[in-house]
């Protein structure tokens, strides 16, 4: 209320025009009191500069508007009283009756009319957000059905690509391993690079062709119950060979008592390709840890991390990582290969299956991703490890 007061304050020209009207009426009260010469002018002369002086303030931006009504009325009012004290006549009497009631009407008008401007105003804004709530949510629909066109086109579009490069690729492998003698060493370095730039695009390939799945909505989950920990002895089996030559050691921590888990299988072996194929890539050395932690007071699988001492994730870059085509080492002279996709799809996958993936790094120390199935319990988890 007191804000709508104080914006309320009249501009310049009110001001001059309250000035140029308080002037007039004083001269006429000056010319009346001296053409009566009465006590009953006197009185009415302060009584009006009582009534108007005030308000006089507040054109001049001095005070707030109810102040300044308060302050005349009251003003009014003691002098118009101290009238009938001093001179008990009958005119200052009236005076006092009927200022009392002219106030009293003119107080409850503008407390009135204040409260019709503010329900006038309330009103326009809520139109006005209603109107911009359904300006939002066409928006949103139409950016939806944009997203899930492109998904599609990328979808339809991948496999088209995927056809001939499978041939590509085939075709080079039989070059390779059947007619390398034909081939100067020149030439057989050419069919290799083919190979290798083809395997990279069809990764590409595979996982933009993975991510629009996911997003066009027409990826479906086949749930069955399988251990997790069997998944995950035979990817490290499947993938240690990435290792090459690093000092790099991959352990797992995990009971064999853990009760198996009931989703998809194919897609969390997705999700848990990118975790541990990332974790091999960025570790120059140390070690890469696998576990499976249980809910309290049970065998149930409550979350995996894949820990890894490798180079490790800069704290302004952490939520970027998960975006579509984000490379942190992006640029001409990028040490690592990778197509800025994995962690996207991962992300995706487990929000598909109502998991939540998250990450915990530091720069040179190493990284920890963690796959919660129970996403509720996250946060009463993070407390208890605070603590
Ligand atoms: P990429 O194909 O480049 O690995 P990802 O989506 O899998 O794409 O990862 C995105 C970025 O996140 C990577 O470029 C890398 O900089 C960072 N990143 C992912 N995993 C790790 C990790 N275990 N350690 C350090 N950085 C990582």
């Amino acid at each position: 209320m007191a804000d709508q007061e104080s914006t309320s304050k009249p501009t310049l020209k009110q001001f001059l025009i309250y000035l140029l009207l308080f002037t007039i009426l004083s001269v006429l009260f000056v010319v009346l009191l001296v053409y009566l010469r009465t006590k009953t002018g006197y009185i009415l002369f302060d009584y009006m500069i009582a009534l108007l002086f005030f308000p006089m303030l507040h054109a001049g931006q001095m005070f707030r508007k109810r102040f300044c009504y308060i302050c005349s009325g009251l003003v009014a009012y003691i002098i118009s009283a101290w009238a009938i004290i001093l001179y008990d006549t009958s005119a200052a009497n009236s005076i006092y009756t009927l200022s009392f009631f002219a106030l009293f009407v003119f107080i409850s008008a503008e407390m009135v009319f204040q409260r019709r401007r503010l329900i006038d105003s309330t009103e326009r804004a809520n139109a006005q957000l209603q109107e911009a709530i359904l300006c939002a949510e066409q928006m949103t629909l139409e950016a939806e059905q944009a997203n899930q066109s492109k998904s599609l086109f990328l979808a339809n579009m991948s496999h088209e690509l995927r056809t001939p490069l499978n041939s590509i690729i085939g075709f080079t492998n039989i070059l390779i391993k059947n007619k390398k003698e034909s081939f100067s060493e020149k030439d057989a370095t050419y069919l290799e690079r083919i190979l290798s730039n083809s395997n990279h695009l069809l990764k590409l390939i595979n996982d933009i062709l993975d991510l629009s799945k996911i997003e066009s909505g027409r990826d479906e989950v086949v749930s069955a119950a399988f251990s997790i920990t069997e998944l995950i002895d035979q990817l490290i089996h499947e993938l240690e060979g990435q290792l090459a030559d690093k000092p790099v050691e991959i352990c797992t921590r995990y009971d064999d008592s853990l009760h198996p888990i009931y989703t998809d299988r194919e897609k969390m072996k997705i999700i848990l390709i990118n975790l541990l194929g990332n974790a091999i890539k960025y570790t120059e050395q140390g070690s890469i840890t696998l576990s499976v932690k249980t809910q309290p007071g049970s065998n149930r699988a409550g979350r995996v991390e894949v820990a890894d001492t490798g180079i490790g994730i800069a704290e302004e870059e952490i939520n970027a990582i998960f975006h579509s085509f984000h490379q942190l080492d992006a640029g001409p002279s990028k040490k690592y290969s990778g197509t800025g996709l994995g962690l996207a799809i991962a992300r995706s996958l487990c929000r598909l299956l109502g998991y939540e993936l998250t990450v915990k790094s530091q720069v040179n120390q190493g990284s920890t991703f963690t796959i919660h199935f129970y996403p509720e319990e996250m946060a009463s988890l993070e407390q208890n490890q605070l603590a």
